[in-house]
């Protein structure tokens, strides 16, 4: 995967060098997308990430159910019925909601043979492969909606990804995407030193660069929201991180409720209901930032013309 690009592949503008948790990123100077200085991981990284891992605990697939859950909540006025394809559908969490509340024909495809084996055991129609599975799945199956939660950030050819996606899709058909804000109000707060910064994240998106990468190529943008993962059970810490009120105290990384493929990825939420009050504005707290807009990821969803 070794590559390193100069100039921004969404608008072709130059762009200046930053760290951030350690790790040398461009920002473009026009746009903002902000992308990895060298794309250092090797071609097979995905397909032999985990290998040996035991599986992931009961307590960690409740919460990554309930976040699939909330997500759901949040998109499904523009699902189909039938025929949406999950691309790097992970655990297959997405998917068992989607079953559960009736929706037909839905595939995943997922490079990870740990995950892949994991929606195996959950009987859900997963084929392990790489993004472009999804042109053979086209040709055989009408697939009317792609999902990709937290995939675009890990692909070294954002745009050519995105042409093939085009091209899977049908007129009308839907595109959602979810994808750590760059501009997030905890990425100030952290001074980007937050499990969202790391090396498997080649490309940091936000509003402008994704909304126009998607309209080149042939979308019309329906709705753009933002959520972080598991909002509704947020540490109060998190809260006022996210509105600005404090700084991260820590001098290292800030743990995040967020799904990742690691070991750290779900952050046991460790203040939860230590009495009424605290519990009642922690809550406050995270509808406060809920309703101000300022969790950490994108949500956008298109629709292809
Ligand atoms: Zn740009």
């Amino acid at each position: 995967m070794k590559k390193s690009l100069q100039t921004c592949i969404v608008c072709g503008r130059g762009a200046d060098k930053r760290t951030w948790n350690n790790l040398a990123v461009l920002v473009c100077r026009n746009c903002g997308l902000t992308w990895r200085e060298s794309f250092d991981l090797s071609e097979d990284y995905y397909v032999k990430l985990n290998e040996g891992r035991a599986n992931l605990d009961t307590q960690k697939v409740a919460i990554r159910l309930r976040n699939s859950e909330d997500r759901f909540n949040t998109i499904r006025r523009f699902l189909p019925r039938a025929g949406i394809c999950d691309i790097g559908c992970g655990d297959g969490s997405f998917l068992s909601i989607l079953r559960d509340y009736g929706y037909l024909k839905c595939w995943g495809i997922e490079p990870s043979e740990y995950y892949h084996k994991m929606t195996i055991d959950r009987n859900l129609d997963v084929i392990k492969g790489e993004i472009d599975e999804i042109l053979n799945i086209s040709k055989r199956k009408e697939v009317h909606a792609i999902t990709l939660f937290h995939v675009i950030e890990h692909l070294d050819d954002p745009i050519g990804s995105l042409e093939i996606m085009a091209e899977s899709l049908r007129k009308g058909g839907i595109l959602i995407i979810e994808t750590p804000d760059k501009d997030a109000s905890i990425q100030k707060a952290t001074d980007h030193k937050n499990e969202l910064i790391y090396p498997e994240h080649l490309f940091y998106w936000n509003e402008k660069s994704l909304c126009r990468v998607l309209q080149e190529k042939g979308f019309k943008i329906l709705k753009i929201s933002r959520r972080s993962f598991d909002w509704k059970h947020s540490p109060i810490k998190t809260s006022l991180m996210r509105l600005g009120m404090v700084k991260s105290l820590s001098k290292g990384n800030t743990s995040l409720d967020i799904k990742s493929q690691t070991d750290k990825d779900v952050v046991v939420i460790k203040d939860k209901g230590k009495n009424f009050f605290r519990e009642l504005l922690r809550i406050l707290l995270a509808y406060l930032v809920r309703i101000l807009g300022r969790d950490d990821y994108l949500l956008v969803v298109a629709r292809r013309i």
